[in-house]
């Protein structure tokens, strides 16, 4: 019952995804679909045309 090649991670395994770490996000506004950076605590507004529906950003793998 010896898995070859296979080691567990053992210790930080990751409970948690790593996003949103730094606190800003990015979205993508409804309206001119510019990107948008929010940060953390603050109201989601596009900053170019003002619209307040903002998509948010898919994270790039
Ligand atoms: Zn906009």
């Amino acid at each position: 019952m010896n898995r070859d090649g296979y080691s567990a991670p053992s210790g930080q395994s990751n409970p948690h995804r790593p996003s949103a770490a730094t606190g800003t996000m990015w979205y993508q506004c409804a309206d001119c679909g510019s990107r948008v950076s929010i940060n953390k605590g603050e109201h989601i507004r596009c900053k170019e045309c003002g619209h307040r529906v903002l998509y948010k950003e898919r994270t790039k793998r």
